[in-house]
């Protein structure tokens, strides 16, 4: 018999759902048809795009024809922030984003800054929270664009989005808004919370990798990502991945389905998670708003301790997790996000993040609150920093 597998990384990504597979499957094999083509085995695959559109819309309150299928969350991001730049460069060159969003985002300004373009990194405050009057400071007659997300990926801090979002209105900038981690969790409506363009994918939503949407509202001026056929009304070109499609739009209907029951479940499971990890294990802080973060999030820093080694630990014990520091090309880079709350380079690598979705129980949440503590205490033995100053009676936190 395979070990137990306890899978607390949704945040990362999440299995696919049966239902979304079962719906899929018809579009590998017997509706294979490009939908470019005029016979009607096309005609069928046409219509499963228009059915999955209109499930994307339904879902975020936009009409059909504002929602573009993409390759997933980074493409949509991409092409939300390169294509406004393009086509409104004329009006001005200045973007706005914060120091806590993903890389597609970050590394897409980046690149931009080497195209003539200045960009405002907006800080957050130790919660991981922009404050709506900085934004409000930033905007020159020079912005064309803000970039804020929705939830972040790491802490899982909710950014007050409606607020900042009527910001942007107000001075005419549009607003772009990364949801890639908030959908499902929080109810999105793009119009009466004023958002122009939207980003989701599909693979942290249990549907499959490889496919998401964006948003653009109707009237925003918006360059081309990817030329060549005139698919997706001639704003996105390629052969569309029908299956992928089909996953997304069912997948994201069964994820907005019953949001209010899916968050006090997972929330309720959540809340006993880190109350009790903060509760047993001392010198760990949590990362992240109290109250305002997504329903499944735990990020939590211990002192004395190297992130990698807890993860490798807890794989051991079949608990799969992250850690706020990545380990690229052999050196630990330290979490963009967690530095940017103001956390200390080495807490910010103590950081262990536990994301709850749809398929752990309250069984799992036992067992890894018997598991962690026996593991930090392990890792701390083996720490001479941490029996010299628990001697002291000293801590950092
Ligand atoms: C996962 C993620 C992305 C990237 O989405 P992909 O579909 O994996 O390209 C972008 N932004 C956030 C906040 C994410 O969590």
């Amino acid at each position: 018999m395979g070990k137990r597998i306890i899978y607390m990384d949704h945040s990362a990504t999440t299995y696919t759902k049966e239902k979304v597979v079962d719906a899929m499957i018809p579009y590998f094999t017997r509706h294979f048809g490009n939908p470019s083509s005029i016979y009607s085995i096309a005609r069928e695959s046409k219509q499963a795009i228009d059915t999955a559109r209109a499930q994307v819309a339904t879902a975020l309150g936009a009409n059909p024809d504002e929602i573009y299928f993409t390759s997933g969350g980074s493409e949509s991001d991409n092409w939300a922030i390169k294509g406004v730049a393009y086509a409104n460069r004329k009006r001005g060159n200045h973007i706005i984003t914060t120091t806590i969003e993903h890389h597609a985002v970050l590394h897409t300004c980046r690149f931009l800054e080497k195209e003539g373009f200045t960009v405002t990194y907006l800080p957050v405050d130790r919660y991981g929270r922009v404050d709506p009057a900085d934004l409000e400071k930033a905007i020159t007659d020079k912005t064309i664009l803000v970039s804020i997300m929705y939830a972040n990926n790491e802490i899982g801090t909710l950014e007050p989005i409606p607020e900042l979002a009527a910001i942007a209105q107000k001075h005419k900038v549009y607003f772009h808004t990364d949801a890639v981690q908030a959908i499902g969790n929080i109810p999105i409506d793009v119009k009466a919370q004023n958002i122009d363009l939207l980003s989701l994918s599909a693979h942290k939503l249990y549907g499959p990798k490889g496919v998401g949407a964006l948003y653009i509202r109707n009237g925003v001026r918006i360059e081309n990502l990817i030329h060549g056929g005139g698919q997706e009304r001639k704003k996105r070109a390629g052969t569309e991945n029908i299956a992928g499609i089909v996953g997304c739009g069912a997948a994201i209907e069964l994820a907005t389905a019953d949001i209010a029951g899916h968050n006090a479940r997972i929330r309720s499971m959540r809340n006993r998670l880190m109350e009790g990890i903060l509760d047993t294990i001392p010198h760990a802080r949590l990362n992240g708003h109290p109250t305002e973060r997504l329903p499944g999030n735990v990020n939590i820093s211990f002192e004395f301790i190297e992130g990698e080694s807890m993860l490798l630990w807890l794989d051991d014990e079949g608990i799969c997790a992250s850690t706020g520091s990545a380990c690229t090309s052999g050196s630990l880079e330290p979490s963009h996000v967690l530095l940017a709350t103001g956390l200390p380079v080495e807490i910010s690598h103590g950081s262990l993040r536990l994301t709850l979705g749809d398929a752990n129980t309250e069984e799992d949440i036992d067992f890894v609150l018997e598991v962690l503590p026996k593991v930090v205490s392990r890792l701390r033995d083996m720490s001479p920093l941490y029996q010299k100053t628990t001697k002291d009676g000293g801590s950092h936190v």
